[in-house]
Parts: structure tokens; C-alpha cells; sequence
């Protein structure tokens, strides 16, 4: 039985519309329609500076924020190349530049509206270029829900490998033990998005070529932290397109690439593969058409201002972040770490502190952090982005450690 418990829901998710409401008569002035937005702003339940539990950068980098202004009516889609020649540009050259950071400057793709797009394509790639009547993906259960939904979408079957119940990564050999003539492609994650752990990306990719298998990446928190991990000098292993057994890789501008939400890039290894896509019927070879062209110039943007020692910099800050975070969570009595973290997730259980209690506690004071149960080991997850500070990170620590006293004290 598949348990990816930190992206599964317990049950159904059912539709909340909420209550009917009239289509407006009247418009309202602007300053109402404002205060309105306002009011419902204050029904989020975490403000950023204090949430650890979302994925997402936080507040895009400053430099797009006059964006949208600049480029008011652009837009960018593969069919409007002559009339938005310069916005399409904007985009080519992102996905170049973000070609280049992943391994192969060669590599061909598009900006997407983020992960689930992204995925979504590298299966549809896999599928076609397979030309298997009855399809199989074999990804570890641990991966994005997205698979999932790429599956049902797609008419694929995907075939969901365990994870070993100490280290919580997939071993290799079951996924070799998976493959059937039916199988068009593998799927591996660097990292993860529950516990931010890295599958074995260089087996797999070893593995897929000696099979002739599709083989993608999902490297939608990796993408903009492990490259530059390695420039400061962190062994984070091969994961990109510079291996010859990767097919494709995305990842997202919106997790740890300090750029808007809804912007993630795709990527495949050899731009002979979107032939694959019948773009005799379809027109063009993503499944999101028409984007606003703030989003490719906020993607050009970022890449551009940041550069490399940029990027550095925000990934020294994240990791100078999870230091604080770490050190002072595992000096509380009875915290331990469930993993050793790898990027930007933190991961802590307890044999002896009621985590769930603990969870609620930080929850109602406005921290947000993530509450799962792993092969029965309690767990409080953490994702660190980049517009936290050190204060934040130490005031968290603080409320974690009067949470834990509380809990404890019932
Ligand atoms: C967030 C995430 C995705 C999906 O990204 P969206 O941008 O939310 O669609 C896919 N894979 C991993 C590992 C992620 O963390």
C-alpha cells in the first residue's frame, strides 16, 4: 500500500464553493472593492513572516515588482511568436539560461505555470515516445501528487514503488524489479517535497539508460538551491541534465527562485523529443496556452539581477536559516531530527513530546508548520524560504520551545 503521507489527503477532498451570491448589479468604487480584498486577507491564517510551512518563496525578489506595470498586455504563447516577438524572447531566454544552470546548455523547454504543468509534460513526453498501447510509469511513492493526476489525465498507469522504512528513499533495485515491457519511463525526485530528500537521481538515471527508458526529474525545490549548494561547496550529488540518463528536469522559479507564483520551467535534454507532440493538432506543446507577460519578464528578471552569486547568496542565507532552526530545535529536550536535511526542509520527531499538540500550539499562535505521521513516527515539517530573516528564524525557534514546555505541561 502507496504511503505518501505528507501529500495525500486522509479522505476525498470535497468542493467547498461556499455559500451562493448574486452576479453584482452595481460595480463597486475601488477603494470598497480594495478595503473588501483587504478583509479577506486577514482571514489567511499565517502571515509570511511566520509561516514555515508553505513551499513557495515568500515575496517574489523586489526587482519584479514594478513588472507589472512594464509589461501590461503582454503576453507570451507559441503561436503569437511574430505578434509578442519580444516577449516570447523573454521566456526563450530563461528557459536557455535555466538550461544552462541544470547541466546541458543545449536542453530545449518552456515556462510553465509551475510543477504540475511541468510534470504533466514529462509524462506526456514519456507516454508518447514510448508508443505503448497500455503505458507504465514507475515513480517513488514519496513524489508529487502530480504524478498522480498525470496519470489519470494521460491514460497512464502509474506504478508506485515503497520507500525503505528507515531512510525513506527508494531502492533501486525495486524499481528495476517494477519495469515491464509496458513501462515507458521512470520518475525520481531531487528532492522530494515531504521530507526534501533526494532519491538516487544517479541510479536511476544509470538504470533508465540501460533500459532505453524515459527518465524525469523532479526538481522543483532543487533546482535553485543544489547548484548553488555545490558552488559553496556541498556534495549534493549528480542530478541534472549533465547525466546522460536524465530525459527531462523542472523545476519551480515560485519555490526557491525568488519569482512570482505560477512559474516553473520545463526542460527536455534533447529538443528532438517535443516532435513527439502533435503539434499538427494541438498548436502548441504545453498544456497552459496564453501567459501573462509579466511572468516570463519576472522570470528574465530574476535570473538576470540575481545571476550566480546571487543566487548564492539566498541559498548561504537559507542554509545560515536551517542552521539556527536545526541547532536550536534539537537542543530542546526529547526533539530529534526524523532526517538529516538535505535543502531547504527540516523534518523533527519525538518519542516523548506530543508533536501533534505541539503543531496545534504553534498553529494557533500563527507559525506555520506542517503536522505528518511517517511509518508511525510523529513529525513537524518545515520549509525555509528565502524572504525569512534571522530574527524569524529565531523567534520560531522560541515558540517551538514554549510550545513543546505546554505540551508537555498537560
Ligand atoms: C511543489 C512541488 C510540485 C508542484 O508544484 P506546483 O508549482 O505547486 O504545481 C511538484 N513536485 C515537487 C517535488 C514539489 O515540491
Amino acid at each position: 500500500m502507496p504511503t505518501a503521507e505528507f501529500d495525500r489527503p486522509a479522505g476525498r477532498m470535497p468542493l467547498s464553493p461556499g455559500p451562493p451570491r448574486p452576479f453584482p448589479d452595481d460595480g463597486l468604487a475601488e477603494p470598497d472593492v480594495l478595503a473588501a480584498i483587504r478583509e479577506r486577507l486577514d482571514e489567511n491564517r499565517y502571515r509570511i513572516p511566520r509561516d514555515f510551512g508553505i513551499t513557495y518563496a515568500g515575496i517574489p525578489h523586489p526587482i519584479t515588482h514594478g513588472l507589472d506595470e512594464l509589461m501590461r498586455g503582454t503576453f507570451f504563447v507559441e503561436w503569437a511568436a511574430g505578434q509578442q516577438a519580444g516577449t516570447i524572447a523573454l521566456e526563450r531566454e530563461a528557459v536557455r539560461m535555466m538550461a544552462s544552470l541544470l547541466g546541458r546548455p543545449e536542453a530545449a523547454g518552456f515556462i510553465t505555470s509551475g510543477g504540475t504543468e511541468s510534470n504533466l509534460a514529462a509524462m506526456r513526453l514519456a507516454r508518447n515516445l514510448g508508443s505503448r498501447s497500455d503505458p507504465q510509469i514507475i515513480a517513488p511513492v514519496t513524489m508529487h501528487f502530480s504524478f498522480r493526476m498525470g496519470a489519470e489525465l494521460l491514460g497512464i498507469e502509474l506504478v508506485e514503488i515503497d520507500v525503505d522504512d528507515d531512510t525513506f528513499l527508494p531502492r533501486i533495485e525495486d524499481v528495476e524489479r517494477a519495469i515491464t515491457p509496458r513501462t515507458v519511463g521512470l520518475v525520481c525526485s531531487a528532492p522530494n517535497g515531504g521530507l526534501g530528500l533526494l532519491d538516487p537521481v544517479e541510479a536511476f538515471a544509470d538504470l533508465a539508460q540501460r533500459k532505453g527508458l524515459y527518465l524525469h526529474v523532479d526538481a522543483a525545490f532543487g533546482g535553485f538551491i543544489l547548484p548553488f549548494m555545490r558552488d559553496l561547496g556541498i556534495d549534493v550529488g549528480r542530478f541534472d541534465l549533465s547525466l546522460p540518463g536524465v530525459s527531462s528536469i523542472m523545476t519551480d522559479g515560485h519555490k526557491l527562485g525568488l519569482m512570482p507564483i505560477a512559474t516553473g520551467f520545463f526542460l527536455a535534454a534533447d529538443p528532438a523529443a517535443f516532435e513527439a507532440i502533435p503539434t499538427d493538432r494541438t498548436l502548441i506543446h504545453t498544456t497552459s496556452s496564453t501567459k501573462a507577460g509579466r511572468q516570463a519578464a519576472a522570470a528574465w528578471a530574476v535570473l538576470t539581477h540575481l545571476g550566480r552569486r546571487g543566487y548564492q547568496a539566498s541559498t548561504h542565507h537559507v542554509l545560515e536559516l536551517r542552521r539556527v532552526i536545526v541547532e536550536g530545535l534539537v537542543a530542546i529536550e526529547g526533539i530529534d531530527l526524523l532526517v538529516r536535511p538535505v535543502t531547504s526542509i527540516v523534518a523533527v520527531t519525538s518519542a516523548t513530546v506530543d508533536l501533534s499538540r505541539v503543531h496545534d500550539l504553534l498553529a494557533d499562535d500563527g507559525w506555520g508548520q506542517s503536522y505528518g505521521v511517517l511509518r508511525g513516527r510523529p513529525y513537524i515539517r518545515l520549509s525555509i524560504h528565502p524572504s525569512h530573516d534571522l530574527e524569524q528564524a529565531h523567534a520560531f525557534v522560541t515558540a517551538f520551545e514554549a510550545a513543546v514546555a505546554r505540551a508537555r505541561a498537560r
